[in-house]
């Protein structure tokens, strides 16, 4: 199985309250990164695995000049077995970019972008403390089309306090309009120890109750689906691509890295606090740029730490990470991997979702309905 290489950038120009991603805003540690990141590219080359995606993610990339994007991929190709035509993405956030840059970043091998749009709403926006407006998030968009990309994804935000159900349909219909192939729609989470999470603990705002996010979730995939849009995982969503005369949904437009996460496929994670994984091993960087920089400098590898997973504990997590799934678990994959009969194992549970209308399953396969996915946790917590 073809392996996906993940490269953490930790900067950001400022930090949103509700995130928990590891990044920090102090640009001065650009270059010392720069230099470290590619002492550990030289230092896992070893690593005996073939790569078709490459992730460039953060924290915020495109922070970062279009040449240094270009030293990143340049090194990272010089290092690692890059297979021609791998899919090799960019996160940028609408604030950064310019059309210039887009473009550099192009000629740099870039040739996925994943725009972090959030809402084409400039209080939702102002809310989730975003450096961008509505507007630099029409233009990013429009750049990267005129920089000639092909494979574009945009990702937004629902759950958002006051937001209404046709206020989130005119995000969703800003966003089709510009035709991306990949729309990723996440729920707001409140993440313990965020400002965000404080200030709704000091009751500065008032969440949107489950019934409400539920039903944002619910028109998510209504509206998506009458628009082109398949539902591949609990957040993402592909554009059916159009083969011959009809049209048919054959998963091109799918994140390919992000799918690596999904269906246990070997992955390597470079830069502050990115984790790896090679079956059955974890392992993980420090989430300190000071840190990672001074164990590079020292000729160690920056890991944090390592665990095992034993056999139950992956099949714990084939379960979770395929109800997350719209294909679902793969019966017979997963029996021969574990050496078990899944129905066998759960087959009580199973007739009592598929009567609640939260799980179908078919001789292959068992996978939660839209319904079922909206209680995705508990579910999961009944098999584990
Ligand atoms: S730009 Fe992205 S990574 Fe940076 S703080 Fe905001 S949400 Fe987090």
């Amino acid at each position: 199985m073809n392996a996906g290489l993940y490269i953490h950038i930790p900067f950001c120009l400022k930090k949103c309250p509700y995130c928990d991603f590891y990044s920090i805003t102090d640009a001065s540690f650009h270059p010392a990164f720069l230099n470290a990141l590619s002492t550990e590219m030289r230092m896992v080359r070893g690593v005996e695995l073939v790569f078709d995606t490459l992730y460039i993610g953060g924290g915020t990339p495109s922070v970062l000049s279009e040449k240094s994007i270009h030293r990143i991929v340049e090194t990272a190709r010089q290092y690692f077995k890059i297979l021609p035509g791998a899919e090799i993405t960019l996160e940028v956030n609408p604030g950064t970019v310019t059309l210039e840059k887009l473009k550099g970043c192009r000629r740099a091998g870039v040739n996925r972008i994943n725009i972090g749009v959030q809402s084409f709403n400039s209080a939702n926006l102002r809310f989730l403390g975003r450096i961008h407006s509505d507007r630099d998030a029409d233009l990013a968009v429009k750049w990267a089309q005129s920089a000639g990309y092909k494979n574009i994804g945009l990702d937004l935000i629902y759950g958002i306090p006051d937001q209404t159900t046709a206020s989130w349909l005119r995000d969703l219909q800003s966003a089709v309009e510009f035709g991306p192939q990949h729309l990723s729609c996440y729920m707001l989470n409140f993440e313990p120890g965020t400002p965000m999470d404080r200030d709704r603990k000091k009751g500065c705002f008032k969440p949107l109750s489950e019934g409400q996010v539920c039903d944002l979730f619910e028109t998510t995939v209504k509206f998506l689906s009458d628009h082109g849009y398949v539902q591949y995982e609990i957040s993402n969503f592909a554009r059916r691509s159009i083969v011959g005369s009809g049209l048919k949904n054959d998963g091109c437009n799918r994140s390919r890295h992000n799918t690596k996460y999904w269906t246990f496929a070997p992955y390597i994670g470079l830069g502050p606090s990115a984790h790896s994984f090679i079956e059955p091993e974890r392992f993980w960087n420090h989430a300190d740029v000071g840190k990672y920089v001074q164990e590079l400098d020292r000729g160690k590898l920056p890991r944090a730490e390592k665990e095992s997973l034993s056999l139950d504990q992956l099949m714990t997590e084939a379960v979770y990470l395929g109800l997350r799934q719209t294909n679902g678990i793969i019966v017979d994959d997963f029996n021969e991997k574990f050496g078990v009969s899944f129905q066998g194992m759960f087959g009580e549970v199973i007739t009592d979702l598929e009567e609640k209308r939260l799980m179908e399953c078919s001789q292959d396969r068992c996978a939660l309905t839209s319904k079922g996915m909206l209680y995705l946790d508990a579910i999961a917590s009944i098999f584990i």
